[in-house]
This record gives C-alpha cells, structure tokens and sequence, in this order.
C-alpha cells in the first residue's frame, strides 16, 4: 500500500505521462493499493500566474486558487486516463473530491484534516486512485490552494491519514549534501533524519517543502525522495526517525536565499509594540524565523525577524506604520547559509570550523543563530557560492 507523488518535471508532458501510468498501472496488476499525487504539469502553475497577471490580477487570491488548483486537475485526469488505457481501473479526484478540508487562507492553506470516504471507497472497488496535488477546499466549499511546493505535503497528509509510505518522486536523484550546482562534489544521501531534513527544507534545499516532512514526522511515515521512474530504492535517499549508523557531524549545508530581513529599531519596552505586530503576522499566517531582540543601554529594543520576499511584501502591505508608531526596515541582499547535522550537539569545534572556514576565505557574516542541530548565519549573496564551496570541502561533504 503506497502513496507516491510526481512532482511538475516528471509529468511534463504525454509522454512522460504515460510512463508514469506504465509503472503505476504495474504495481497495480501486481496487487497493491496504490493512490498517486501529482502536480501540474512542467511550469504550467507558473504560466497560470502569469496568465492571471495579464489580466490584471489584483491579489484576488480567491480566484487565483480556483485557476491554479486547475493545473493538477490537469495532470490528474490524463493520469487516470492514461491507466485505464491500460486496462487498470483508475479515477482522478481533485483536491475537494478526495477530502481535503482547510483553512480559509487562500493561497496559503493549512490541512485541517482529510474526510477518506470517498477516496476508500474507489479503492475498495480496485481502483488506482489519482488525487490532484496542493489543494483542498474549505468547509464551505471554496477552492484553496496549499502554497507552492503543496504538492509534497498533499501526498505525505494522505500517507499519513491512510498510514502507508510515501514515495515522493521528482527530477533529481535524492538529497544531497548541499547543492550540487554550487558544489559539483556533493555527495547523495542514503538516509537523513526528519529533523535535518526539516532544517535543510526550511533553511533552502529546495527539494521538499518543510510542511510535509513535518507531518511524515509527526505520524512516522517513512518517506523516500528520488528520481521518477527509476524503481532501485537504494537510487534516492530515505528520510526517518533516526539513521542507521553512527555518522558523520555534519549532514549537509544549506542556503536560503529568497530572505527578507525585518528590522525595527528603538521600540519602547513595554511589550505593546511586538505583541501587535506578532499579532498581524499570524493574522496573516505567516511564519517567521530567527526572531531575535536585544535591549539597548537606553532600555530600548532592536528587533529583527526573517521571512521571505513574499511574505516581507504581504506584512509590509498589510503594516499602517502610523498606527503601529514604528517603522519596519527591510533589509534583502543576502543569504542564510546553515550547516545542519544532527551531530552538532555532540560534537565540539564545529562553530569554530565554520566561522574560522570563512574568515579565512574573506568571508564576513553578519547575524549567526543556532539550533541543536544547525548553525546558520547570514552572509552577502555575492559570497553564497564561495561559502557553500569551502565549508562543503571543510566539512568533506
Ligand atoms: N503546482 C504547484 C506549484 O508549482 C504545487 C506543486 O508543484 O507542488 O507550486
Ligand atoms: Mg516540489
């Protein structure tokens, strides 16, 4: 009994398709239940977006989940067609069809939970069911979408409520140590822990989005990330509760780069000023990271957060500096850069590696933060690849 997931590359095109039917179809005739997510074909969410923009798309995010959540129901349904070609009862269900139940917050909804009535009942009656990625619908039936990347999380829920695996398969070959686009060197990754994976999710390694390792660790699914259609499982990498053997401190290096710095300076310490403005951030569902404040010898506050560009643009649109009395910066040009491993904390020197690694290499950093099993500062764009590269041979990633 499995879930897998085709992300936009492997479903490109007909083709494509129809490989992917060839394999779902076999390990159907072979007797497994199989229930298949996919994502919209190659780049078209973005060409939707595009399409909106020409029509003068005013941040109606309503209309826009209705537009881009047709993207899978693309995929979905040449999917389901292409199996019963061959000769495998398949059905496609769009997000809302397959229950997905969510909140109101269009273009960024959270799953409240899945109603499998009806997606159990197609596989109680042999079918291969197809269920349309990154969206749901809210209690009062408008389309939402999940954000972008929603896909991934769409199949590690429905894992989670069938408890089955989850195989999320995509254009590369697994998780590496870092980018190898920057660092040609880096290594493939058998296995990582859920909590590294999550830290390289969320610091950039744009491989799966942060939410759906989150919930396969929540409800222990053992989720496998690799290349479509090649079936050898020691291809990709595993991502588990704990790894097999004792490892090496550092698991990889990550950068985060679409980062937006929020600065606020000289609040009055009084407390009212950041509880309104945590407020309006939650509001807007938003999560933000690396919060941080200090207090000045005058007793007043400095604060700082990070979030996206996007996210930056949806507080400051939403941000009337005259009722909060201060005013935001925001800070863009640079770059978040973690070394994550779950060794850190067990291991000494790897701060001083890290930081003496750069300064030898003429690299400056700016904010550095840590978490048991990152340590992540910031540094200019223009030193992302040079950082990635020496720190990778450093570390011997
Ligand atoms: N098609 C959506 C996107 O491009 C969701 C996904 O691919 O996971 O963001
Ligand atoms: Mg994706």
């Amino acid at each position: 009994m499995i879930v897998e997931k085709y992300g936009g590359t492997s479903v490109a095109d007909v083709d494509k398709i129809k490989a992917i039917a060839k394999h779902v179809a076999d390990i159907k005739k072979r007797g497994h239940d199989i229930v298949v997510v996919a994502s919209a074909m190659g780049k078209t969410t973005n060409a939707l977006i595009q399409l909106a923009k020409e029509v003068g798309y005013a941040n109606n995010d309503r209309e826009m989940d209705s537009l881009l959540s047709t993207g899978e129901q693309q995929t979905v349904t040449l999917l389901a067609m292409a199996i019963e070609a061959l000769g495998v009862p398949a059905i496609s269900l769009t997000g809302y069809q397959a229950g997905f139940i969510t909140s109101n917050h269009h273009a960024h909804a959270r799953i409240k939970d899945i109603d499998l009535t009806n997606l159990k009942q197609q596989l109680d009656q042999g079918k291969v069911v197809v269920v349309a990625g990154f969206q749901g619908a809210t209690e009062n039936g408008e389309i939402t979408t999940l954000g972008r990347g929603g896909s991934d999380t769409t199949a590690v829920a429905l894992a989670a409520k069938l408890g089955w695996n989850c195989y999320i398969y995509t254009d590369v070959d697994g998780v590496y140590t870092t980018d190898p686009r920057i660092y040609p060197q880096a290594k493939r990754l058998e296995e990582i822990t859920y909590n590294e994976m999550m830290q390289m999710a969320s610091l950039g390694s744009g491989v799966l989005e942060t939410r759906c390792v989150e919930i396969a660790s929540k409800y222990n699914i053992q989720l496998y990330l690799g290349r479509a259609l090649k079936t050898d499982l020691s291809k990709g990498t595993f991502i588990m509760e704990t790894k097999h053997l004792e490892d090496m401190p550092i698991t990889g290096i990550s950068v985060k780069e679409d980062y937006a710095i929020m600065r606020v300076l000289n609040i009055e310490n009084d407390g009212i000023y950041l509880g309104n403005l945590f407020q309006l951030i939650a509001d807007l569902n938003i999560n933000i990271d690396t919060i941080s404040q200090q207090i000045s010898k005058d007793n007043k506050i400095n604060f700082t957060f990070y979030c996206n560009e996007k996210q930056s643009d949806l507080i400051l649109q939403n941000y009337k500096e005259e009722e909060f009395g201060y005013k935001i910066e925001r800070i863009l040009g640079f770059v978040k850069l973690s070394v994550v491993g779950v060794g850190i904390s067990t291991h000494s020197g790897i701060a001083s590696k890290t930081l003496n690694t750069l300064t030898k290499n003429g690299i400056k950093y700016y904010q550095i933060t840590s978490s048991e099993i990152s340590i992540s500062l910031t540094i200019e764009k223009k030193d992302k690849e040079k950082a990635v590269q020496v720190l990778a041979q450093a570390f011997d990633l």
